[in-house]
């Protein structure tokens, strides 16, 4: 990679796409704790926007959505991001302000954070010269989240692993959507630990009534499988066809989520009774994505979303959306 680039004056707008998974299967936890995952990410036409400009120490600002709740130390994934570069290139004595426009909600299943961090690798390589390629600045962005690398390339893509190893899906056409935002965040470590919890407790149900969840394993329960990619979900996706689609989402977090906050339930029936063509939790949650049949119909199940009183909130968005790209006079580079 490169090294030691001085820095030019001057500042950098990059805008970033939220996710949904279409598809997020979960395996069980590996010994380092990680679970897992075949995920089909999709990414929405909800944007942030990261600005990054030259100064004497390194500061971040937020605005916008849920902009309270978000750290604005080191903490802050964009923070890191910034750091991560200049470790990865040498370069020394650089630092910036970064300013975070937050349209996607904290906490809510969509990758936010990752997002700002993906945004401010592109930023801060723009305003550095640092010129690092596409798949180097992927390599950075695996090392600070596992939806960080595919939130620079966007579109529809499987992810492995963590779902950091990436690759672009066969989709064809676009998607509309209606997601509805919850009142409250659900942190990721949580859903995933309550994920884990209501395996142990399933499979303990099936090995007998006296057997407690940590004899499951013993008395010849299967753990849950390894997550495989749905083939169904992917030629549907190559048909370009919504009503095809709609019906093969699935997120095997959604149970944990329910569970956490059982007025989703609510929320993913009205959905689902105002005619959207699938309704699912997306990724940890808890906001939920309904598949329309065009905008028209997005628009709809909007309003009906609104009226009936089950959300927080709704935003309509397109998929799939590009990925972290950078804004000149208010235009997409
Ligand atoms: P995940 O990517 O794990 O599914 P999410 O989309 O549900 O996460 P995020 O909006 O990324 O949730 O926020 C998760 C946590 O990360 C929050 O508690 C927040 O405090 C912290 N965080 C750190 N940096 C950021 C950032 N730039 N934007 C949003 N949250 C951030």
């Amino acid at each position: 990679m490169t090294s030691a680039i001085r820095p030019v004056p001057g500042s950098v707008t990059v805008r970033v796409p939220a996710k949904v998974n279409l598809q997020l299967a979960v395996g069980p936890p590996r010994e380092d704790g990680y679970h897992p995952l075949v995920t089909v990410f999709h990414a929405v036409s909800l944007f942030d926007e990261v600005t990054v400009t030259t100064a004497d120490r390194t500061s971040l600002k937020i605005a916008g959505e849920d902009a309270a709740a978000v750290p604005v130390d080191r903490s802050n994934l964009a923070w890191k991001a910034a750091s991560a570069l200049v470790k990865a290139t040498g370069l020394r004595g650089s630092a910036v302000c970064i300013e975070i426009r937050k349209r996607i909600p904290v906490a809510a299943g969509l990758a936010g954070g990752s997002a700002d961090a993906a945004a401010t690798l592109v930023a801060c390589n723009e305003l550095w010269q640092t010129g690092l390629t596409q798949r180097e600045l992927m390599v950075i962005a695996a090392g600070l989240g596992s939806d960080v690398p595919f939130a620079l390339i966007g579109g529809t893509a499987v992810g492995r692993g963590r779902g950091e190893h990436l690759t672009p899906a066969l989709a064809a056409g676009s998607y509309h959507w209606a997601l509805a935002f919850g009142h409250q965040g659900l942190p990721t470590a949580q859903v995933y630990a309550t994920i884990d919890r209501l395996r142990a407790a399933r499979a303990a149900r099936a090995a007998g009534p006296a057997t407690r969840p940590a004899h499951a394993a013993s008395a010849g329960t299967p753990p849950p499988g390894e997550p495989e990619l749905s083939h169904p979900l992917m030629t549907a996706l190559r048909s370009g066809d919504p009503a095809r689609v709609g019906p093969l989402l699935s997120n095997d977090l959604q149970p944990a989520a329910l569970s956490m906050q059982p007025e989703l339930r609510r929320t993913l029936a009205a959905g689902r009774e105002h005619g959207a063509l699938g309704a699912v939790v997306s990724g940890s949650g808890p906001t939920c994505a309904f598949l329309a049949s065009d905008a028209a119909h997005a628009r709809e199940i909007a309003v009906a979303m609104t009226g009936a009183g089950v959300c927080r909130t709704v935003a309509r968005a397109t998929g799939p959306a590009p990925g972290a790209v950078v804004v000149r006079d208010g235009q997409l580079a």
